[in-house]
């Protein structure tokens, strides 16, 4: 029977899933690098060690100031002669000190072990964000953000369960077991081993049971409260929909049914709660009054004196504390496992896009940029370039139209190798960008997207993200040309104005125009503009654009835009349309070619005309 609890318990405890956490966490608990932490562990491990000997050792002090006493209950005589008085005290004293030096070393070995965890938590929160900003651009489009910041606040919270209830709690109570056995050998006999062997394994299996059936109350209970918690912050989100329909009083009962649930599930968690504490008391007690009663026994024998019986007491007892706190090790331990298990699976995702072996930095020489035949899919159902070629002469400033979805942004994502091609070949100065190191070729490349995002810091920090070792006054330069600096003027807090998440207190326009600031201050041999001009205002647009079209000298320019009055002047204005390039020339030539492009063209002069 035994043996098929034991076979349980350790199904339970996942073998494999411990196995591959253990393999994974051990760089980190046991770090090659750092002989200092490695120190440190060696130094928890023996002074954990010596806790649990001493844990061990105390009741038999006690065992004997009771044995000692017992004679003085013979008579006082014997308490003159032998002096027992002073022996008795002393073993009472050791009993204390034992005692105390139990929580001491148990309280160095926890603050030994803090520094190792947090040295490992730190290690793998830096080696998962990293890892993060490897992957690309794909995989973030496919994950949503806050799962990805839930690993990493998960990553902490698993290190320090693992090693708080894993290594300071599990393996030290096994050791605790084991000296308990050779103790209750030496003073007792096998049956006291049996016995207590039984109520433990009986303890752990119901204990692992009780908590693996609360586990799936307790999720009821989390997913009731998560779903409570969406709901709220959705409907408070929406709080000017909510007024304008009127619909105060449906919202608050949608949130009172969430709550309901997890008010029925929070009860379910407390009843079983009760259970467990019951359970596990019972299994407990019965175990430790059978020990006791036998040992009672054998005094009356003349087997055990009286102090055989109050040792046995006090080991149970204190058996008690860590087993107790075992079935709450054990379910935090199967959290930290399946929390790690996720950050381990994420730091095995492999980026789709990586740097060859042989990787060369990219040489910018003049800035020409060759399509040669590229076709290209985001997912295998659909080609969204197709056999495209073209080619942009250096310092040349390139514009790309064509309708919504012909696949311009596409060029600018292929262009910063966020995706591989599939057919074809992009290079730059002759260099195939796919044998490129990825941060060579974007360092190389500015860029103005179609909606500008903003880091939520100060106004300063978002121009000087372009290049950080720029100076003060070529931030307010860059902002300058960009026509926003006289706007950040004007604010009470100038440049030190914090712009909200993604740059949310920002209108659309001065959005944008920072982010044409933070390009200017790049200052990188080619660029693209993605409809950068789209969000202002006729005038600023105008301001604007001289201001481009000045940086944009000497430089390969590639230029998204819908209002084609805006690329007039390019060199060369390339027709996209469903992913094949249709039409290449100047704006004369194609206004003559009578094609996708007039038709676009002639479309807008009739709009502009309506308006005015
Ligand atoms: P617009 O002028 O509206 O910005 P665009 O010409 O720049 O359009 P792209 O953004 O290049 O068009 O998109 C081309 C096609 O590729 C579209 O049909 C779009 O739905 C699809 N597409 C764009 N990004 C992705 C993506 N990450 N995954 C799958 N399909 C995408």
């Amino acid at each position: 029977m035994s043996r098929n609890i034991l076979l349980s318990l350790l199904a339970k405890v996942q073998t494999s899933s411990l196995i591959l956490v253990g393999k994974n966490m051990l760089p980190y608990i046991w770090p090659k690098n750092r002989p200092d932490l490695r120190r440190r562990v060696l130094l928890a491990i023996v002074v954990l060690i010596i806790s649990k000997i001493i844990t061990v050792l105390a009741p038999i002090f006690y065992k004997s100031a009771t044995d000692l006493l017992s004679k003085v209950s013979n008579g006082p005589e014997a308490l003159k002669t032998t002096n027992i008085g002073l022996v008795v005290i002393f073993m009472i004293i050791a009993y204390g000190v034992s005692r105390v030096l139990t929580v001491v070393c148990t309280q160095i070995g926890d603050m030994l072990f803090t520094s190792v965890g947090q040295c490992a938590i730190r290690s793998l929160n830096n080696r998962t964000f990293r890892h993060l900003h490897h992957l690309s651009l794909r995989y973030h489009l496919e994950t949503r953000l806050g799962n990805l910041s839930r690993v990493l606040e998960r990553a902490t919270r698993a290190v320090e369960l693992i090693i708080r209830n894993g290594i300071l709690n599990l393996i030290p109570t096994i050791f605790e077991l084991f000296c308990l056995t050779i103790v209750l050998l030496f003073f007792f006999n096998w049956v006291y081993v049996f016995i207590t062997a039984i109520t433990v394994i009986l303890y752990m299996w119901f204990t692992f049971s009780a908590t693996e059936w609360r586990m799936t109350i307790r999720r009821e209970m989390n997913d009731s409260d998560t779903e409570a918690n969406i709901k709220a912050v959705d409907s408070l989100l929406n709080f000017e929909t909510v007024k304008y329909f009127g619909n105060e009083e449906m919202e608050a009962r949608l949130f009172d049914r969430s709550m309901k649930r997890y008010e029925r599930a929070a009860v379910r968690t407390y009843y079983s709660l009760g259970i467990l504490n019951t359970g596990q008391a019972i299994i407990f007690t019965v175990g430790m009054t059978s020990c006791m009663a036998l040992t009672a026994h054998g005094v009356t024998m003349g087997n055990h004196t009286v102090g055989d019986l109050v040792m046995i007491n006090a080991l149970m007892i204190q058996l008690y504390i860590p087993l107790n706190f075992m079935g709450f090790a054990y379910r935090e331990l199967r959290q930290g496992l399946v929390d790690l298990e996720t950050v381990f699976a994420l730091l095995e995702q492999h980026p789709e896009i990586k740097d060859l072996p042989n990787a060369s930095d990219l040489e910018v020489r003049q800035g020409e940029i060759k399509f040669e035949h590229v076709t290209f899919s985001y997912d295998t159902e659909r080609v969204v370039l197709k056999d495209l070629s073209f080619v942009c002469e250096p310092g040349s400033f390139v514009a790309l139209v064509g309708p919504s979805g012909a696949g311009k942004s596409t060029i600018s994502n292929i262009l910063f190798r966020f995706y591989d091609i599939t057919e074809g070949e992009v290079s730059i100065d002759g260099q195939n960008i796919a044998n490129l190191q990825q941060k060579s070729l974007r360092s190389a490349i500015g860029i103005v997207p179609q909606n500008a995002v903003l880091f939520n810091d100060t106004i300063f920090y978002n121009i000087h993200y372009g290049r950080l070792d720029a100076t003060d006054e070529e931030v307010c330069e860059a902002a300058r040309l960009a026509q926003i600096n006289d706007f950040i003027q004007q604010l009470p807090e100038g440049y030190n104005t914090v712009v909200g998440e993604r740059g949310l207190k920002l209108s659309g326009g001065e959005k944008q125009r920072i982010a044409i600031a933070r390009t200017i201050l790049k200052a990188p041999p080619i660029l693209i503009l993605d409809e950068a001009t789209s969000a202002l205002d006729s005038q600023t647009e105008k301001d604007i654009q001289n201001a481009l079209d000045e940086i944009a000298k000497g430089r390969t320019s590639l230029v998204i835009a819908h209002r084609l009055s805006t690329i007039i002047h390019a060199d060369k204005i390339l027709v996209l349309d469903n992913g094949y390039l249709i039409e290449e020339g100047t704006h004369a030539e194609l206004v003559a070619a009578d094609g996708l492009y007039t038709s676009l063209w002639n479309q807008q002069q009739n709009l502009n005309s309506k308006s005015t």
